[in-house]
């Protein structure tokens, strides 16, 4: 199984992934145009978070996003309902090799 280590810029909070992305999914709601992350979903029991990243969640939504208190990146997002077996992580923060000859997939998050 091909195991892909990222983090965030000063180091704090770092991610691996066990899993093989094959898009980067390009979303466009409020937050994540402003966060500018390019996401790979897969079910959490892939992803290893380490280091406390802080927590923000959306108003009208059911998830979390997680960055670092210390340097600003966001790394991930997590589902607040626990049964759902899905979770992002931001690509931007792995090595750019992983991901910038991956096919985007515009997600349109501004309309719901
Ligand atoms: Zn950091």
């Amino acid at each position: 199984m091909s195991e892909h280590q990222g983090s965030c810029h000063c180091g704090a909070i770092r991610l691996t992934l066990r899993d093989q992305p094959e898009e980067a999914g390009d979303c466009d709601c409020s937050l994540c145009r402003r966060t500018g992350g390019l996401w790979h979903y897969c079910s959490p029991s892939l992803v290893t978070v380490e280091g406390d990243a802080e927590g923000y969640v959306q108003g009208d939504c059911m998830i979390t996003t997680w960055h670092c208190g210390m340097c600003g990146c966001t790394t991930h997002w997590t589902s607040i309902d626990l049964e759902y077996d899905r979770m992002g992580v931001n690509l931007r923060m792995f090595n750019p090799s992983l991901w910038q000859d991956l096919p985007r997939r515009f997600i349109d998050g501004a309309s719901f």
